[in-house]
């Protein structure tokens, strides 16, 4: 496996146009109190260790953007063991990616996980790239994943922005409870803002500040007698003022589309072959509701028709 460490200073876009964030404490400070609680009290993660290659990082990326990091850490252990490399995954069919993918959920990253490794193999010498535009140019990487592979595989510096760390900024330093539903202009210029000048410690903010949001300052229950910013941090000094956006959408799964494409797709995934409809009708009662979502999958490409009522994964 190549190193993760290797530095390489990397521009961060420019910051955009607009009023600079008002720090709750001058940058040294807010960068020393977050660094130096997350050497104290970040989690041991096999993808954060010296010798996890860009592409176990990359693996890492897509399946924690919407899984968390305990049902990961199993099938991000399988994935490696069997496709170390990306050329090894490329070698294999998109299908046994959907399989390997197992019960992470939104199976799609699979899929492009697969056409990844493949544009790696084929067009990148095997190797992930190391620069940003080369990264957001593979299938399935978009602008966090991207800045995240180049951040924490390369060590670059890059504003790194998942739902984590817009929930950290947005209470720390805007002062209320949660972000905008999307990213906008102003979260932009205040991770801009924010980052280190220089790239090995712009990395370890970023990941550093993920933690924080990840371990201390979660969505529901934020636990601010822990935090490190507790004395600074902006919504908290406002008295924690309720949020008063748009209703924050909840994830509903029962009874969904959603839901029936995932006992449709553990048919296929256990079954090493073809399947026959009956197999697949017997998951979910409603006719309408489990046509739709096979239909869905098959329009996805998650799913293959071989024949009229016979389907496989892709191949
Ligand atoms: S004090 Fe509370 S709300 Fe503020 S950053 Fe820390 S955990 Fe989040």
């Amino acid at each position: 496996m190549t190193s993760n460490t290797t530095a390489t200073a990397t521009a961060t876009p420019p910051s955009p146009a607009g009023p600079a964030p008002r720090l709750p404490l001058p940058l040294p400070a807010l960068h020393a109190t977050v660094l130096d609680w997350y050497e104290a009290s970040k989690r041991d993660l096999p993808w954060r260790t010296p010798d996890a290659s860009p592409w176990a990082v990359m693996v890492s990326e897509f399946m924690l953007q919407q899984t968390p990091v305990k049902r990961v850490l199993p099938a991000w252990a399988a994935w490696l063991e069997r496709w170390p490399t990306p050329a090894d995954l490329a070698a294999d069919a998109p299908g046994e990616a959907v399989r390997m993918w197992g019960r992470l959920g939104y199976p799609r990253r699979a899929l492009r996980l697969h056409a990844a490794a493949v544009a790696i193999t084929e067009e990148h010498g095997g190797e992930v790239p190391d620069d940003h535009a080369t990264l957001l140019s593979l299938p399935g990487v978009g602008e966090y994943t991207a800045a995240a592979v180049a951040s924490f595989a390369f060590r670059q510096r890059h504003v790194v922005l998942d739902t984590n760390v817009r929930r950290v900024f947005a209470r720390a330093v805007t002062g209320v409870e949660y972000p905008a539903q999307a990213t906008t202009a102003a979260e932009r210029r205040t991770a801009t803002a924010l980052l280190p000048d220089d790239a090995g410690t712009a990395a370890t903010w970023a990941v550093g500040v993920m933690e924080l949001g990840a371990l201390v300052c979660t969505a529901r229950s934020p636990e601010c007698g822990e935090c490190p910013l507790f004395t600074h941090c902006a919504w908290q000094r406002a008295g924690r003022p309720p949020y008063e956006g748009p209703a924050r959408r909840g994830q509903s799964y029962e009874g969904t589309d959603r839901q029936v494409r995932g006992k449709l797709l553990a048919v296929l995934r256990e079954a090493h072959g073809s399947v026959e409809q009956a197999r697949l009708d017997a998951v979910w009662p409603d006719a309408v509701q489990r046509a739709r979502a096979l239909d869905g999958l098959v329009a996805d490409g998650l799913v293959e028709p071989v024949e009229q009522g016979v389907y496989r994964l892709p191949q």
